[in-house]
């Protein structure tokens, strides 16, 4: 296991734009590597724009291993799993560390299973173990009732997937300039049997949640399909996004990518408001990392009240109206305001 050595993250980008799952991976490893000394590394497919390049040479890390061909600008399983197990073969890291995105949660148990090693999924936390140096992996368990930590101790590459914005992207700069190795994989590792042909986001709704600044989220307390037209009508006075809990998605009043919580996403927003959410775990497992909370409920004794750093008893069929009215009279005086002083000059 000696010959083993580094940390690898599989880095993302969309469009040439390096995702921000990408720094968030890289803010763990650099924490891993605060207490051992390892080589970091990020991988990532396709092409990338100068200006991005430029962005991360100074992130602290050692290399960047680009695998800068336009038959990998966009995720394909197959050639993503040949060339990256090929790669993991060839460089042989001791830890590897994806996104529990799409594309990780797809390529990372491929190459686990091609390597015959372990995989934790959906890890919120990461850390060696003291006497061994194992790579401890925490994730919820049991309905978000427990966290249970899982080390592979017998075989090699570690692997994890790590839930988006459980981590803070912030990185500071350093002195150290990555060194970018352009790899290139032989012909055979990228034949796919799935073509793409074209890109269709899911819903406007939800496309940005997780990178939204503002959500407005509803739950089963909006009683039926028509009034989360509320919840969709704050997000959008906001400027932000609609989310919903798992009730509310089952019951078919938002679409699955609006979930937030453990079977859903995780958000990271300055502002998380929600009305008729009861503040379930896992419901709350999905909004710890969001900066404040304001919760609307009719129940003085909801979980939500808890964590929120507002929280209104009020019924939200008579607040939300009331909301709504307030926000759209504000936003027609100042936009009064404005035209009568164009008018003026
Ligand atoms: C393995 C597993 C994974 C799960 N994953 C997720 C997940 O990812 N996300 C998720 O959300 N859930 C998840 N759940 C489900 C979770 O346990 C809860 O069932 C769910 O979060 C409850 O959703 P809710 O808050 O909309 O509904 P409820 O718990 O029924 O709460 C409704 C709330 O609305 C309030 N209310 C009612 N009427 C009004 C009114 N007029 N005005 C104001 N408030 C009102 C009530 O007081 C209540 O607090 C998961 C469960 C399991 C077992």
């Amino acid at each position: 296991m000696n010959e083993y050595k580094g940390i690898w993250i599989i880095g993302e980008q969309k469009e040439g734009i390096i995702q921000s799952i990408t720094y968030e991976l890289l803010a763990r490893a650099l924490e891993l590597k605060g207490s051992r000394a390892h080589e970091i590394s990020i991988v990532i497919f396709g092409n990338i724009h100068d200006a991005e390049l430029k962005k991360i040479r100074n992130v602290n890390a050692d290399y960047l291993l680009q695998i800068n061909d336009r038959r990998v600008d966009y995720f394909l399983p197959e050639p993503y799993a040949n060339i990256l197990y090929d790669l993991v073969q060839k460089r042989r890291p001791e830890i590897i560390i994806g996104g529990a995105t799409s594309s990780g949660r797809t390529i990372m148990p491929l190459v686990a299973t091609r390597c015959r090693t372990g995989l934790t999924a959906d890890c919120t936390k990461l850390e060696f173990e003291e006497k061994t140096g194992h790579l401890l992996q925490s994730r919820p368990a049991i309905g978000g009732n427990i966290m249970a930590t899982i080390k592979c101790a017998d075989n090699r590459p570690q692997m994890a997937t790590v839930r988006p914005k459980s981590f803070s992207s912030k990185l500071k700069t350093s002195e150290k300039i990555l060194e970018i190795i352009t790899m290139v994989p032989e012909e055979k590792l990228f034949s796919s049997s799935v073509k793409r042909i074209k890109f269709t986001p899911i819903s406007e709704n939800s496309s940005n949640i997780q990178e939204s600044d503002v959500i407005a989220a509803g739950g089963r307390g909006l009683k039926k399909k028509e009034n989360f037209k509320l919840i969709n009508r704050l997000a959008a006075l906001l400027g932000g996004c609609a989310g919903a809990t798992r009730d509310a998605v089952d019951r078919g009043w938002a679409a699955y990518p609006q979930q937030i919580g453990l079977s859903g996403k995780t958000v990271s927003p300055k502002l998380y408001f929600c009305a008729g959410v009861s503040g379930s775990v896992q419901h709350l497992a999905g909004i710890k990392t969001a900066a404040n909370i304001i919760a609307v409920n009719n129940d003085c004794e909801a979980q939500i009240f808890k964590i929120a750093d507002l929280g209104i008893a009020a019924d939200l069929f008579e607040l939300l109206p009331l909301l709504i009215e307030k926000i759209e009279k504000s936003r027609k005086s100042v936009n009064d305001k404005n035209f009568s002083g164009a008018e003026h000059e």
